[in-house]
């Protein structure tokens, strides 16, 4: 079969990708390795996404944000403004909305709803332009690319061919892989348990973000809950993987008792109101993003550690500038997987993310470290960092986001 565009990995990525390239008059095909059904109605992952303002605005281009209101009117939360705190101490870095150009930061919204809604704008895209073909439950076993264009062998047997190949099927990308693509991986030896939590103080729409000693907790502020009225956050705490097992496998009182300790009662009692659910932390930067006919987008071509919320907002950015550059060539009757093309994707995106990624680094290496040099360090720059308005004004603006 022969498309414009091949596309593996349907997850966020691969399908606001596909979404923003229908109805152009070009042929995109999406693989999916998991059946149809784990995408049409994706199960909750725990994962609260802290969109920034950019990210919001192409979500509502996609018709991604009117599907979810539709749905679930609580479902985006403000979040107006974030703590970071270190240690015991009480000193607190502000980073208030008032630094941007919003009366919020950004927002707050379950993957699980973005994922569903994407699928159903796909869905919607593919009836109306009849140019989008989604194969699921399939696994690309072979990729080789060539002046004529992109060949993949999938593990069922078929084979498919485009003019351009694009990688979206995670931070462990197959496809990149595949390509022959090196990519640098830091793993932390950490994970992330996530879930959701009702608690007794309101958290009025402030995140945290605390680097406590042997752990990290942060608290993302949903919407109350609607039916019970109660406080509502989404928890996340990091430590060395092998304590998050036990946090896991334990019951829920005594689960919720161990957060509330762990949150020293700032919230007052804490009670469990989900499935939790564990990510080991692992950064991924691929050595290059593009390559003959071929592409990466998503977590494919940058894969954050969490703490900074950048991954989606980073694959948004990402798709939104390959999809540019593929529809004003297209428009124009040029190639749209020419070299020059692929290799202005990749200065672009690589500008748009390295400088986050290297200091994402940075600052989880030096707020993980326990030694009390790092201690004293990561004092020292936290109260620096809260008396520089440019800094506080950085930062607010990477995530109110004004590209
Ligand atoms: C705990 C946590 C919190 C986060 N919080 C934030 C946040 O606040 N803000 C933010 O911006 N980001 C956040 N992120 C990051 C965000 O979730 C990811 O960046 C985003 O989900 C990546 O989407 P993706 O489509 O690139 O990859 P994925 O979601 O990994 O999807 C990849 C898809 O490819 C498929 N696939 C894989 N291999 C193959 C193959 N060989 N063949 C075919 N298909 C394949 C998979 O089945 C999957 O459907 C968070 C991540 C975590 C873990």
């Amino acid at each position: 079969m022969n498309f414009d565009i091949l596309i593996t990995g349907a997850g966020p990525a691969g399908l606001c990708l596909a979404r923003a390239l229908s109805g152009h008059g070009l042929r995109t095909a999406l693989v999916e390795q998991q059946a149809l059904a784990a995408i049409e109605q994706p199960a909750f992952d725990g994962r609260e996404i802290a969109l920034s303002q950019h990210s919001a605005r192409l979500m509502r281009a996609l018709g991604l944000w009117q599907r979810i209101e539709a749905r679930e009117p609580n479902a985006f939360s403000a979040l107006r403004d974030a703590r970071v705190l270190n240690g015991p101490s009480p000193f607190a870095m502000v980073i208030p909305h008032g630094l941007g150009r919003h009366s919020e930061l950004g927002w707050l919204v379950s993957n699980h709803l973005i994922r569903r809604a994407a699928y159903e704008a796909v869905q919607e895209s593919r009836e109306t332009n009849h140019d989008i073909i989604l194969l699921t439950g399939e696994q690309v076993a072979g990729v080789h690319t060539d002046t004529q264009g992109a060949h993949v062998s999938l593990a069922s047997g078929g084979m498919l061919h485009a003019q351009l190949l694009v990688a979206a099927d995670s931070r462990f990308s197959a496809t990149r892989r595949a390509m022959g693509i090196a990519a640098e991986m830091h793993d932390f030896g950490r994970s992330m348990l996530v879930c959701m939590m009702t608690h007794e103080a309101a958290h009025h729409h402030v995140a945290w973000e605390w680097f406590g000693y042997g752990q990290t907790l942060a608290l993302l502020p949903m919407n109350d809950d609607q039916a019970s009225g109660a406080h509502r956050s989404s928890v996340v705490l990091t430590l060395p993987s092998r304590k998050i097992d036990p946090l896991l496998a334990s019951d829920a009182d005594a689960f919720a008792r161990d957060m509330t300790r762990r949150f020293e009662q700032r919230l007052g009692h804490m009670t469990l109101a989900s499935t939790r659910h564990a990510y080991p932390l692992v950064a991924v930067y691929p050595r290059r993003m593009v390559a003959q006919r071929f592409a990466c987008v998503g977590d494919a071509a940058v894969g954050m550690h969490p703490v900074t919320a950048h991954g989606f907002n980073f694959g948004v950015l990402g798709i939104e500038a390959l999809a540019d550059s593929v529809l004003a060539a297209h428009a124009a009757g040029r190639g749209i997987a020419s070299n020059w093309l692929l290799e202005r994707y990749e200065q672009s995106h690589r500008r748009a993310t390295r400088p986050l990624y290297l200091a994402t680094q940075l600052i989880t290496r030096l707020y993980t470290d326990d030694t009390p040099p790092a201690r004293a360090l990561r004092h020292v720059a936290l109260r620096i960092g809260g008396n520089l308005l440019p800094f506080k004004r950085l930062v607010a603006a990477s995530l109110a986001d004004s590209h």
